[in-house]
């Protein structure tokens, strides 16, 4: 080159001058590699962009030549990284921008082409710099840089651009940041409302605040259109005035009344609340924020918890209960109202002692009870509840029992109580309750105690079975050693009562009654009592028994006593029976000896009136017997009928034959009225003409001598009613049931002496019953008569007729004489038997005793043996075997005579081989009805 081309290339060079970096940079470059040439040939065109490029501070690129070939200065450099500066200097377009070519390519080749600049606000172009891909984002044009040496007269392009992306991403922070102001605002707990101009229209409104009042249209409107109830409640007032002073205002827990529906009902709303006034640049006031907090919930938890609290003084009221705080650590106490109501204190401020002197807690404690006090402190020091019971005395001078808990709310360092809540209730009542129950509980026992009397009570429920200490004691058992149980109690019982004992109470239970029976504890030590038993059980809805409890009485001595009692009622009946057998053998001989007497022919009247009086006499002392036996008989449940069909008529028939004597003696008027057709009973032929006979000699005894006397036989439907009637001495109305008594006799003052044991009713009563039957008595009183009425059950007659009658006895044959064997260890009763028969016509021999009456049997051979049953040696059912068991003893008639003359000596004489058995003292009659039956075999 030149000298002058080279002044004139550094002369022409001129416009890469100053340019800063990239101005020194381009003036170093070797341009001779580049698609630009070296720059003192560059077309004038480029020089004077490059001039205006390298001076201007504005970034500026330049694309230049069909390559683009990139140029730009010191201002963009700024934005672009060592990946491209300064390498990229006079680099093709193409190569330098190839990661964005897709977004550059078009638009540099829209320029060149002709096609007009472009123009790019805030657009984004990615490029790497700094060795990472950023986000850039633009504001840039394209504007074509005319040269006429170039075809098409475009030379290159011209970048002018700002790089934005700080003011991009300031921009898209500020929006995402008010974003979440506005989401803050819709989503948040607090309500907003922001008000406008002196009429608070409401330009914006949050969901809580909706939500506070309630679907409506708001946004736009003043809020007394909006919320007219507002208006009223002087909430737009408040509006006003914050609005006017621009001082904020705040409130809480307000009221606010509205209705969420437009026709609903009215609801109360809670708030806790800001007016917050809002000023403009001007300071002046423009507005008010409204937030808050809508607190109903809170307000309405708080207002039900007043109320509880309310309700639990009432109930510590009603409970008459207290509560206090006893603080140690301060050495004070602090009374609740009710607290100190219930020990009858009043202190100003509640607040009161602890410990000391003015303690008015332990000052109350019953005297008794103060110790307790301390017994509390040790509990408090243990355990942090615990229960309390204790009297105190108020100073009205009434004792209360306080009964509750105490609590340990605070503990010291050591783990001393430090402060304690008592809580107690007035117990008084229920303690004098316990009081008398626990006395009464006391009472009893001590009467079971005394009493000797055992109780028990077992529940079926539960499987228990609790018995008192009496009962340990009767068993004989231990309470340490001894479990009852239903299995063990079962066996100390008696075995012999074991069963009826299960069988009764199973039975008692099941017909829901009450049991009593006695039974024989035996004692594991050997010995026995007898106890008597009283049970009863309780059931359940279903009526399945749940419960068993009864009380036990030992009535040992009481069996024993019993034991003696019968046993003396034993000897008793045996002694009568004894006595009235004794007593009736001597009448035997007596009748025997009369009979002979009148037999022996006529006598004078004197002898004949003798014989008159002894007779009567002998029938009256052997009917009386009669009577004894019958009743010790009676009382041994001995005495047996012979039921059969009766005829009334026979009744009445044999009983006048008895009581012909007495009413005679008394000269009476005698009435008999039977019905017309025979009425019969099922009885004892022999016991209804008894009882009858009875009757009819009681109505002759009391009634004075020619008195009247009436006997009536009727039909009284199912019943026949016999009466007997007098019209004698009567009997007072208070005796009319007692003379059925046994020994019963009214004592009258004009009682006939015509003696009598009391016997004679209480008999008849007896036999009666035996029958089926009753008898009464009726009179108007002393002096009025009586009249005995005796009921039996009817018999009605079969439908074939009238009952079998019995065979009439044939007379007895007085013409045939018989071989008669008489055996009596009673010689008169013998004697005078053999008298009498052979006064009759018969063969007789005696014997006196058994083994006599067997010696004279054998040789004598009678027909007829009547032989006495108690004979000494050999007694009559020993010597009536013997006989019957001789060859020639199978036909004789054997008879018994005895004076027990009861069934079972029957049975056995039967059995011995008698043929009939006579009671003494035998009568003639009797004796010889038996002899026909010999005849006929
Ligand atoms: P007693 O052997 O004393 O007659 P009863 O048992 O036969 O014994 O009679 C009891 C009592 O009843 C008699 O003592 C008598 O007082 C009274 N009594 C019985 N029958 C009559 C009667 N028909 N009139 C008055 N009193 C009678």
């Amino acid at each position: 080159m030149s000298e002058r081309s080279k002044d004139s290339a550094t002369e022409s060079l001129q416009f890469l001058a100053g340019g800063g970096e990239m101005g020194a940079l381009m003036r170093s470059l070797d341009w001779s590699t580049s698609s630009l040439g070296p720059p003192h040939l560059w077309p004038q065109a480029l020089r004077t962009v490059v001039r205006l490029m390298l001076n201007t501070g504005h970034p500026t690129y330049i694309f230049w030549g069909p390559q683009g070939a990139c140029l730009y200065n010191d201002a963009y450099r700024q934005s672009i990284g060592p990946e491209r500066h300064p390498g990229s200097l006079g680099k093709p377009a193409f190569e330098v921008w190839e990661e964005i070519w897709d977004l550059i390519g078009p638009q540099i080749e829209q320029v060149r082409s002709g096609r007009g600049a472009t123009w790019n606000v805030d657009h984004l172009v990615p490029i790497t710099r700094h060795g990472k891909r950023e986000e850039v984002y633009w504001t840039y044009s394209y504007s074509p840089i005319d040269d006429e040496t170039a075809p098409g007269g475009i030379g290159g392009v011209l970048v002018q651009c700002t790089e934005t992306t700080q003011q991009v991403l300031a921009a898209r922070q500020l929006a995402a940041e008010r974003d979440r102001l506005a989401q803050l605002f819709e989503q948040s707990p607090t309500f907003m409302v922001l008000l406008r101009g002196p009429e608070h229209r409401v330009e914006i409104a949050n969901p809580s605040f909706m939500a506070l009042i309630g679907r409506r249209e708001i946004l736009g409107k003043t809020i007394a259109q909006a919320l007219p109830e507002a208006v009223a409640q002087g909430y737009v007032a408040l509006l006003d005035t914050v609005f006017a002073t621009g001082e904020a205002f705040t409130a809480n827990g307000a009221r606010f009344e509205l209705r969420l529906e437009p026709d609903g009902a009215v609801v109360d709303r809670y708030v806790d609340f800001v007016y917050q006034p809002v000023k403009g640049l001007d300071g002046k006031v423009s507005g008010i924020f409204v937030q808050g907090v809508d607190v109903t919930a809170r307000a309405q938890a708080d207002a039900t918890l007043r109320e509880s609290e309310a309700r639990f003084r009432t109930a510590l009221k009603a409970g008459r209960m207290g509560s206090w705080i006893t603080d140690h650590a301060s050495g004070k106490r602090h009374w609740s109202r009710e607290g100190m109501d219930l020990f009858g204190i009043d202190l100003v401020d509640g607040i009161g002692q602890v410990g000391g002197d003015n303690d008015e807690y332990v000052g109350a404690l019953h005297p008794d009870d103060r110790h307790l006090a301390q017994r509390y402190k040790e509990l408090a020091a243990r355990q942090d509840t615990f229960d309390a019971e204790y009297r105190i005395v108020r100073p009205d001078g009434t004792t209360l029992w306080l009964t509750g808990r105490g609590l340990v709310v605070e503990r010291g360092p050591q783990g001393q109580a430090l402060r304690l809540v008592s809580i107690m209730a007035d117990s008084t009542d229920r303690k004098l309750v316990e009081e008398r129950f626990r006395l009464e509980r006391e009472r009893l026992d001590l009467a079971l105690d005394a009493a000797q009397m055992g109780a028990y009570d077992l529940n079926f429920r539960e499987g228990t079975l609790w018995w008192s200490p009496e009962t340990y004691r009767l068993f004989g058992v231990s309470a340490e050693q001894f479990v009852p149980t239903p299995e063990s109690v079962l066996a100390l019982i008696h075995p012999d009562d074991r069963d009826t004992f299960v069988r009764l109470r199973r039975k008692a239970i099941d017909e829901h009654r009450p049991f009593v029976h006695e039974l024989r504890i035996q004692r594991p030590n050997g010995s026995q009592i007898w106890v008597a038993h009283r049970g009863r059980a309780e059931y359940d809805e279903r009526g399945a028994a749940s419960r068993n409890f009864g009380v036990i009485m030992d009535i040992s001595e009481r069996k024993q006593v019993e034991t003696m009692l019968r046993d003396a009622d034993r000897n008793k009946d045996n002694f009568i029976a004894m006595l009235a057998h004794e007593l009736r053998n001597p009448l035997a001989p007596i009748r025997n000896a009369v009979t002979i007497l009148r037999k022996s022919g006529p006598a004078d009247p004197t002898t004949t009136w003798c014989h008159e009086v002894i007779d009567r006499q002998v029938n009256q002392m052997a009917r009386l017997l009669e009577d004894l036996l019958d009743v010790s008989r009676l009382s041994r449940g001995q005495l047996q009928l012979r039921l059969e069909p009766t005829s009334l008529a026979q009744v009445v028939d044999q009983a006048i034959e008895i009581a012909q004597p007495s009413i005679q003696a008394g000269e009476h008027a005698f009435i008999v009225t039977l019905h017309p057709r025979p009425l019969y009973v099922r009885g004892d032929v022999a016991r209804l003409a008894q009882v009858l006979s009875n009757v009819l000699i009681n109505a002759a005894k009391y009634t004075a001598p020619r008195g009247r006397i009436a006997l009536s036989v009727e039909d009284a439907g199912e019943q026949v009613l016999v009466r007997v009637s007098d019209n004698g001495i009567g009997i007072a109305a208070h005796h009319l049931s007692t003379i059925f008594e046994m020994f019963a006799q009214v004592q009258t003052a004009g009682r006939h002496a015509q003696g009598g044991q009391g016997i004679g009713l209480s008999l008849a009563r007896s036999l009666l019953e035996l029958h089926g039957g009753t008898i009464t008595a009726f009179s108007d009183g002393l002096g009025k008569g009586t009249e005995f009425q005796i009921r039996l059950p009817r018999l009605r007659p079969s439908p074939v007729g009238e009952p079998a009658r019995t065979a009439e006895p044939a007379p007895p044959d007085d013409t045939q004489s018989y071989r008669i064997l008489v055996a009596d260890d009673l010689r008169d009763s013998a004697d005078s038997l053999a008298s009498l028969l052979e006064t009759f016509g018969h063969t007789v021999a005696v014997a006196y005793d058994g083994e006599q009456a067997l010696e004279l049997a054998e040789s004598f051979r009678p027909d007829i043996a009547v032989l006495d049953l108690g004979m000494p040696k050999v007694d009559g059912y020993e010597a009536c075997r013997r006989i019957r068991a001789s060859a020639w003893g199978g036909s004789v008639i054997l008879v018994a005579q005895t004076g027990w003359g009861q069934t079972h000596d029957l049975g056995r004489s039967r059995q011995a081989g008698f043929d009939h058995h006579a009671v003494k003292p035998i009568e003639l009659d009797t004796l010889l009805a038996m002899f026909p039956a010999v005849q006929a075999g």
